[in-house]
């Protein structure tokens, strides 16, 4: 990182570009346990769906409870062996499912998704490829309150040291335009814009969408920061935050959508940039539900005490508590921090320097901000100091001279006020 002498210029981070020489992913072996992190948790009701013993199928819909709207896919055959709550971000009551593998009858598929596959439709993808790789969102087409316009497929990615979906792109443009035939299809909309980095524009032209350049400085990627900056002329957005009327999915959820419905069966590898202690950057590729200790293993990665995992970049991503945090339909990234490279946490006060105001990519009054938050205003954050608008870039936070966490602060307080709102429409 390169920081000027003189405080008024802003520090500048950019994407890594995926080079010529990209070596091919590492393919981990297939798990013996695969582990599923789903968002209803086991003992909200008695109505259980899952059973320990039960068998899956490649393919299968795991849900907690039949009305649950959650679901993960089973990656591979096997035997449940144990449905525990397992306590996600900002303590989340969640339910973890593992599976023991049968290596043996691996090729059993579950016919349910074969059979609908040839009538793709938007309820057929919602049904069934939320949980493909790149975890795609079909929710903005089922919302009434949104008049979609236009598709982005993101070509970049979104945090800083990933090369996840630049190198779908640059390998794979062929199934990404599959994908979005299919997407055209399914949805009605033609608009598709394929955003990418200046050194994927030429590859890109051949997936017969709109292609666009994205920049390279962090966090130009930011899905909002495309659709107002990058895509302001094609797209009249419909409401103040410059994204109500597109939807987003990565290159990787394009590609697999395409081959889903192009034969049938749901492609449950996950492409995941690992970044190791030393900073050594590798392409892995790993069944969804691989523990993470079986990615460490493959390449002697140790953790220590006090050493980090962080599943996502290093500006957004959150850190693991467990070895057996498995890999996630969105896991793009994941990280491995010595504890001695972890900057250390002063949050004292803040000293007014306004570095953060200055760098924040929407202008929101972050000195201001951080003052409400520390005191636990929500409320008065989210009218006062644009707590809404906040884009979570992390960008604030990596400049405050006070090391203040202030983008937990912010995910706090997003979260905590999702849960008041949640609690008052309940009352
Ligand atoms: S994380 Fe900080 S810098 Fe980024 S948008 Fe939010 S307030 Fe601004
Ligand atoms: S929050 Fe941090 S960066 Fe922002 S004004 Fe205060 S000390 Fe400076």
């Amino acid at each position: 990182m390169k920081r000027s002498f003189f405080g008024f210029i802003k520090p500048k981070l950019t994407y890594e570009p995926i080079t010529d020489t990209q070596a091919e992913p590492v393919y981990i072996q297939a798990p013996q346990k695969i582990r599923f992190l789903l968002d209803t948790p086991v003992d909200r009701s008695g109505d259980l769906k899952l059973s320990v013993g039960d068998q899956v199928k490649n393919g299968q819909r795991i849900q907690v409870t039949a009305d649950a709207k959650d679901y993960a896919l089973a990656s591979k055959v096997g035997k449940i062996t144990d449905i525990s709550p397992f306590i996600g971000m900002m303590q989340a009551k969640m339910t973890a499912v593992t599976v023991a593998v049968d290596a043996e009858a691996n090729k059993a598929v579950d016919d349910e998704f074969k059979e609908q596959s040839q009538t793709p439709s938007l309820e057929v993808a919602q049904r069934f490829l939320h949980a493909l790789p790149g975890k795609p969102d079909f929710s903005p087409f089922f919302d009434s309150d949104k008049q979609i316009k236009a598709i982005v497929v993101l070509g970049v990615d979104r945090d800083l040291l990933s090369i996840t979906n630049q190198f779908f792109v640059k390998t794979g443009i062929e199934s990404i335009k599959t994908g979005i035939d299919i997407l055209r299809k399914i949805t009605g909309i033609h608009n598709v814009v394929l955003a990418v980095p200046e050194s994927l524009v030429q590859v890109a032209g051949a997936s017969e969408a709109g292609v666009k350049t994205v920049d390279s400085e962090y966090p130009a990627a930011h899905p909002q920061l495309i659709v107002r900056h990058v895509l302001a002329d094609e797209i009249k957005a419909g409401d103040a935050d410059g994204n109500a009327d597109v939807a987003f999915f990565s290159a990787e959820a394009v590609s697999a959508m395409g081959a889903a419905f192009n034969t049938g069966q749901l492609p449950m590898n996950k492409l995941i940039t690992l970044i190791s202690k030393n900073g050594n950057k590798r392409l892995v590729c790993a069944t969804i539900g691989t523990p993470l200790r079986d990615i460490l293993n493959r390449f002697n990665e140790t953790v220590q005490d006090g050493d980090r995992v962080i599943f996502g970049g290093p500006m957004t991503g959150v850190s693991v508590y467990t070895l057996d945090h498995p890999v996630q339909p969105d896991t793009d990234t994941i990280m491995i921090q010595d504890r001695t490279q972890i900057p250390e946490r002063l949050d004292v006060a803040c000293i007014n320097c306004g570095e953060c105001v200055r760098i924040c990519p929407v202008n929101i009054p972050v000195n201001v901000l951080v003052r409400l938050l520390e005191a636990e205003h929500y409320e008065e954050a989210e009218a006062n100091a644009e707590l809404g608008a906040c884009i979570e870039c992390g960008l604030c936070e990596f400049v405050c001279e006070s090391r203040i966490p202030i983008f937990q602060h912010i995910k706090l307080a997003k979260h905590s006020l999702e849960v008041m709102k949640a609690e008052e429409s309940n009352a």
